[in-house]
């Protein structure tokens, strides 16, 4: 099952462009089997969400993009998300008890919001986001580095804010996803992989290769 985990829809994330029947059309098209909807530190859409899901029989999975002291992370199946900001331990932490998951957004991307070496310590993560479709090639490699380093999961998401962007990137699962909780246990597994779009099919980035090639 292929999700784009990473998608900002126009009613809680001020900076997107899209509504989510679009996108859900979008990403039909492309061949995405769910959607994850991570709005900016909002999960204000998911009652909706849930409603467009079953009326347009496709998969929406609603977690949140939040902003630490230090850096962006995606959490997913947390209903009552933080009601002040925190630093990245402390969310982490906090997620964890709720039996949520925690994932490092764009580590190295260029924009102060990435988590940088700090993949590399000991803060408890429950995946990498190592492909972000707004993040150049070299950068999301080297947060595969990380990723292998620590051995944790590496995911894919679009990062989308615009209808075109939907599904460049998005993650496989061996299985099939059909509530948070299943997508949470999914993540831990530890066995989702990275792809991309290209040319109308979704293909593995074989990013162990490309790591030892940089
Ligand atoms: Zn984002």
């Amino acid at each position: 099952m292929i999700i784009d985990m990473h998608i900002h829809e126009k009613t809680f994330s001020f900076d997107s462009f899209m509504q989510l029947e679009d996108i859900v059309e979008k990403g039909k098209s492309r061949g995405l089997d769910g959607i994850c909807i991570t709005d900016h530190e909002s999960n204000g859409l998911a009652g909706y969400a849930k409603k467009v899901s079953q009326e347009l029989a496709y998969p929406i999975f609603v977690g949140a993009e939040i902003l630490t002291y230090e850096c962006d992370v995606l959490i997913f199946g947390i209903d009552e998300l933080p009601a002040r900001q925190m630093h990245g331990p402390e969310l982490s932490a906090y997620v964890q008890q709720r039996g949520g998951v925690i994932i490092s957004a764009h580590p190295y991307r260029k924009n102060n919001r990435g988590m940088e070496d700090t993949i590399l310590t000991d803060i408890h993560l429950g995946g990498i986001e190592g492909f972000n479709g707004s993040t150049p090639l070299e950068l999301n490699l080297k947060a595969c580095e990380g990723a292998l380093y620590r051995d944790l999961p590496v995911l894919g998401g679009s990062d989308a804010h615009r209808l075109d962007r939907v599904g460049r990137y998005a993650t496989k699962f061996p299985g099939q996803i059909t509530c948070m909780a299943e997508l949470v246990e999914a993540i831990k597994a530890g066995t989702a992989k990275p792809v991309y779009y290209e040319r109308g099919v979704y293909r593995e980035f074989q990013y162990e290769a490309l790591v030892d090639a940089i």
